[in-house]
C-alpha cells in the first residue's frame, strides 16, 4: 500500500494508526463481512476501516481478537448491534446488503422501465 489510508480517515480513530494497520493486513485489506478487497482499487482502499466486532458503546475490548478489517458500507450496516459472535454479525450484514441491493435493483429496473417510455 503505497499511501497510509488510516491517515485518511476523519473521524477520531479508536485504534492507533498501527493497530488499525495491524489489523488490515491481517485480514489482507479485505472487508471481514463482505469480502470487498481494499488493495483492488483507490476507491475500494478508501472505504477500508477497522470494525469492533462488539461495539465500543457495549464494552467491545480494542483487542485484535475483537478487531476485523471492515468496508465503511458494512461498517453502517452493521451498526452497534450487539451479536452472539462474529458470525452472527455478519450473516446479519450480508442480509440487510442483499435486501438493499433488492430494493435498489427493484428501484432500477422502475426507473429504466419510466425512461423506455419517455
Ligand atoms: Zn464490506
Amino acid at each position: 500500500m503505497p499511501f497510509n489510508i488510516m491517515t485518511l480517515s476523519r473521524v477520531d480513530m479508536p485504534v492507533s494508526q498501527a493497530e488499525g494497520l495491524k489489523i488490515l493486513e491481517r485480514d489482507q485489506y479485505c472487508c471481514r463481512y463482505c469480502g470487498l478487497d481494499g488493495k483492488a482499487s483507490f476507491e475500494n482502499a478508501l472505504v477500508m476501516s477497522v470494525d469492533f466486532v462488539v461495539p465500543r458503546a457495549h464494552k467491545g475490548k480494542k483487542d485484535p481478537a475483537n478487531l476485523v478489517a471492515c468496508c465503511r458500507p458494512c461498517n453502517t450496516i452493521k451498526g452497534t448491534k450487539v451479536y452472539k459472535n462474529f458470525e452472527e454479525a455478519r450473516k446479519f450484514v450480508l442480509a440487510q446488503r442483499e435486501e438493499l441491493r433488492r430494493s435498489w435493483e427493484a428501484q432500477h429496473a422502475r426507473r429504466a422501465a419510466k425512461s423506455a417510455l419517455a
